[in-house]
């Protein structure tokens, strides 16, 4: 029996879903319009390990897990405006970037990965549907959500009006019938990218994107709906607000689940502090995907993650131990010990030390790829451990070569490495490189 952690609760309950057969999972996914960084990893990875545990609980195909792409956003507009190109461009390559970072942390693509851009019309079709309820309205080209209409606004973060207010940094504007009111529906000027509506040419708010996608794909009422702490308020309560009123008081998620952040210091590691590490460094610096997935999990995903070299350093020789432990025995049963602690709130640390107390490889190994881990052979992963230094050697040869206009030698070095497994990435920083 899994237990998990209801934000709305504010207490672990058994999870039952309510069909088993087929059991709805939606995590809010990535903004794409710059490089994730290992924060952003971190839900990315919780919400793979729990899909894991439920496929193994409940069947191989029990699982329906969606996660959205938002590739309509202010922040999106900025970066192609930046640049000079199509807000396509900008998604395109951040969407493509997002999904080989995270696959190289070993998270298995979510089943259904709705776009913003291509559901326009499902959100239409529920502001229509909130405004003809009186629960929003139209104001200047605008459509807000009028929360003082939801009786129940707050029952996620458990926030009083005035904390709410502050929490959610209210932009204040005249065409507000209240403070809190949020934007459902948002003029686009010219040149900027829209789409045309009953209220004019405009663009979607953020928070109506997943409570249509949801509705849209997964049904009024899902089983799990995660994302990390931040998103709480005012995200999901917006979105519980939106699809309740929406969906005649059908509650949007029966177990709300939130991962806690990746601190750099004392502080979080977010985009607009500048303290941010990606995945994509760190992968350049020779770490492998497994170690910073195994970083990522070492701590409870409530509790907040310190990230630091040593972490790092301490995941690799864990990860060394389990790989000559496990030697290249085939994978056995999964050990109880393991399923009960990922099944108690999904306790990876408790998982973890656990693994270093399984006896039989075969069993070890399984055990271990329930975590996502132990993904290579024992000989891949020894065998590939040193050569950082020699590959960054190459890349200097390579970026020499280019330098003096000896582009056949440059394709070559890139080639040899190809062949090697090596993939280099050019960039205005400069040369990258993972393992393919
Ligand atoms: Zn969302």
């Amino acid at each position: 029996m899994i237990r998990l952690y209801d934000t709305m609760a504010r207490e672990k309950r058994p999870f039952v879903p309510l069909n088993p057969q087929r059991i709805t999972m939606y995590v809010c996914g990535p903004t794409v319009y710059g490089r994730a960084h290992i924060g952003n990893a971190r839900p990315a990875v919780v919400f793979d390990t729990l899909a894991r545990l439920i496929r193994h609980e409940f069947g191989a195909n029990s699982l329906a897990y969606a996660r959205n792409v938002t590739d309509v956003d202010d922040k999106i507009i900025a970066a192609a405006e930046a640049e000079g190109v199509e807000p396509a461009v900008i998604t395109d390559r951040y969407e493509r970037h997002y999904l080989e970072d995270m696959g190289a942390l070993g998270v298995t693509p979510p089943d259904i990965a709705p776009h913003a851009t291509q559901e326009i019309g499902a959100m239409v079709e529920m502001i229509e549907r909130l405004v003809g309820l009186g629960h929003a309205y139209e104001a200047e080209g605008h459509v807000l959500f009028h929360v003082p209409s939801d009786p129940q606004y707050g029952v996620l973060s458990h926030r009083d009006r005035e904390a709410m207010l502050a929490g959610a940094r209210v932009e204040v504007a005249p065409y507000k019938r209240d403070p809190a009111d949020f934007v459902l529906w948002k003029p686009s000027g010219e040149g900027v990218i829209g789409w045309d509506s009953p209220w004019g040419r405009g663009r979607p708010g953020w928070h109506i994107e997943c409570s249509a996608m949801i509705r849209a794909h997964l049904g009024e009422t899902i089983d799990i709906h995660g994302g990390g702490l931040d998103l709480i308020f005012p995200h999901h309560e917006n979105e519980i607000a939106q699809s309740r009123c929406a969906h005649a008081g059908a509650p949007l998620a029966r177990f709300w689940v939130h991962n806690g952040f990746v601190d750099m210091g004392a502080e979080k590691m977010s985009k607009s502090l500048g303290n941010i590490v990606t995945p994509a460094d760190l992968l350049a610096q020779g770490h492998r995907g497994e170690t910073l997935r195994l970083a990522l999990l070492s701590a409870h995903y409530r509790q907040p993650l310190p990230w630091t070299e040593a972490l790092v350093a301490q995941a690799k020789a864990t990860l060394d131990g389990l790989y000559r432990r496990a030697g290249d025995d085939q994978a056995g049963d999964i050990d109880e010990g393991v399923i009960d602690a990922l099944s108690d709130d999904l306790n990876t640390p408790l998982a973890l030390s656990r693994l270093s107390a399984v006896e039989d490889a075969g069993s070890l190994k399984a055990s271990a790829q329930l975590l996502g881990l132990l993904q290579s052979s024992a000989e891949q992963w020894f065998q590939s451990g040193g050569d950082a230094d020699a590959i960054e050697a190459r890349i200097s040869e390579r970026a020499e070569a280019k330098k003096n206009r000896d582009f056949a030698a440059a394709d070559r070095i890139r080639d040899e490495l190809k062949a090697d497994g090596i993939v280099l990435e050019d960039g205005p920083g400069g040369t990258t490189w993972r393992r393919e």
